[in-house]
């Protein structure tokens, strides 16, 4: 009889937790997967997902105005967001159901309950008190919004968490932050016709992306009519009879249906008793890990945004699958974090693989700087102002494209066949020897000279 109950007891049925457990039951091994809220985590419950489809149904408004050129009348579009939220709800119950439907199609024991860390081998299940000995624990719990520091009247703002849940479409919204996430609902607010004040605390959105795409992100959202605070943070939030009124660090004042706070996200570490089984934690509260996803306590490993290194759900599922590989499958394998394609679901879209220009230079020296920005055939019909921004960083010294970078519509299903041609170390004559698929806006990929 094994001292253990399980080979693996997995906290957090997020993409990491779920990914590993299936791998690691494929395996052979004996594996326990708990979840105290709904399995799927946040790219299903309320992340990726919801947010996608509600970024569709944020374009239809342009949509609907771009056909009149094209010779359609279009009745007076009006838009309901109950019907919205029921069929998002819908959707994500759905991929809930196959989610769990997968897990126990692979032999997981699924625990609907918070677990927690007793001791390197234990875990204890939270709505039943039962302690399970576990020859390896994974820790995938994720993240949770942070609205840190707190202002005064901060409760009366949501985070992305509350969004999807609205009883309403806000008429005015007040939304904070300039990463991914604030960037992503305003465009998705702005294009259901909710008038977006987007307010950030630097002088520009998306730190880390590289300038001409952050440019070009701003002008497109100023042409929509979203108004950008910058440069400025909130004070107090407080509640008026028209709404909520917020005051800002230079002294005015902005009211708002709805506050929607999106400063970033803190690691679910707190009060899961890892620190008293000896794990090191960073500052942030993430798990330190090193490149095979493990602790500094053997036994315990830790997958997705718990170890704060790359934030998104294709990194996690890696993650989990190496550790599964690595623990279970006599393989081990490491995740590289280097070179990560990625999208902001703005409209337009961003799409991003490898360094921008300033990060380019600072690592590789002398680089060339290939851009072109053009209106879209589409634009040129119906009169749309919108510009395509695309821009390829190269390596002088071996022409390797070191950098793509694209706003455009479509511009995540661009960058992700642009990142297989990085990933391989393209260079640009190879770009440059690949045939343009005519017309496409993508064709500007491989005609740049
Ligand atoms: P980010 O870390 O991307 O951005 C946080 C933003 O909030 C930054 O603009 C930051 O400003 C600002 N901020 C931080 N602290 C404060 C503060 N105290 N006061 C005012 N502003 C502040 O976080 P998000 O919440 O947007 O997203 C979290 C992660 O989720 C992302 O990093 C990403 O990895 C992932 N994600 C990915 C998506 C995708 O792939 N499409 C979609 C959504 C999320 P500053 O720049 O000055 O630090």
């Amino acid at each position: 009889m094994s001292q253990f109950d399980v080979d693996l007891f997995v906290i957090g049925a997020g993409s990491g937790g779920v990914r590993a457990a299936r791998v690691a039951a494929g395996y052979g091994a004996r594996v326990m997967i708990a979840e105290e809220y709904r399995v799927g985590g946040t790219c299903v419950i309320r992340g990726c997902v919801p947010k996608k489809l509600m970024v569709y149904a944020s374009r239809f408004a342009e949509e609907f105005e771009d056909a009149a050129a094209f010779g359609w009348t279009v009745a007076e579009p009006r838009f309901d967001w109950g019907t919205l939220a029921a069929n998002v709800h819908k959707e994500v119950d759905r991929l809930e159901g196959i989610y769990r439907a997968n897990l126990e199609k692979a032999g997981v024991e699924i625990v609907d309950s918070r677990a927690v860390v007793v001791d390197p081998h234990t875990v204890r299940i939270l709505r039943t008190g039962r302690q399970v000995r576990a020859r390896y624990i994974l820790v995938a719990v994720g993240a949770h919004p942070s609205m840190s520091p707190a202002i005064p009247g901060g409760e009366l703002a949501i985070t992305s968490n509350e969004v999807f849940h609205l009883k309403e479409l806000p008429r005015r919204i007040l939304v904070v932050g300039g990463g991914y996430i604030a960037v992503e609902f305003a465009g998705v607010f702005a294009g259901l016709g909710s008038e977006v004040t987007l307010l950030h605390r630097g002088d520009k959105l998306l730190r880390g992306f590289d300038e001409d795409i952050r440019d070009a992100l701003a002008e497109a959202y100023r042409r929509r009519g979203i108004g950008l605070a910058l440069e400025r943070t909130v004070q107090r939030l407080e509640k008026r009879p028209g709404g909520i009124a917020a005051t800002l660090s230079d002294g005015t004042t902005i009211e708002a249906d709805q506050v929607l706070v999106a400063t970033g996200r803190r690691p679910n570490t707190a009060a899961l008793g890892l620190e008293e089984a000896g794990v090191s934690l960073d500052e942030a509260g993430a798990v330190i890990v090193d490149g095979y996803s493990q602790s500094v306590i053997p036994s315990i490993y830790a997958v997705g945004d718990v170890t704060n290194r790359a934030n998104l759900t294709p990194i996690a599922i890696r993650e989990g699958h190496a550790f599964a590989d690595t623990v279970f499958g006599g393989r081990p394998t490491m995740v590289d974090h280097d070179l990560i394609p990625t999208a902001v679901f703005s409209t337009p879209e961003i799409g991003v693989v490898g360094c921008g220009e300033a990060a380019a230079r600072a690592r590789y020296g002398e680089v060339e700087i290939f851009k072109t920005s053009f209106r879209p055939m589409k634009a040129t019909v119906s009169g749309s102002a919108d510009r395509v921004l695309m821009k390829l960083v190269v390596e002088k010294a071996t022409d390797k494209v070191v950098g793509v970078h694209i706003l455009s519509h479509d511009a995540g299903e661009m960058i992700q066949l642009a990142g297989i041609a990085v990933t391989m170390g393209a260079t640009k004559a190879d770009f440059d020897c690949t045939v343009a698929v005519h017309p496409t806006a993508a064709e500007e990929l491989v005609t740049m000279r």
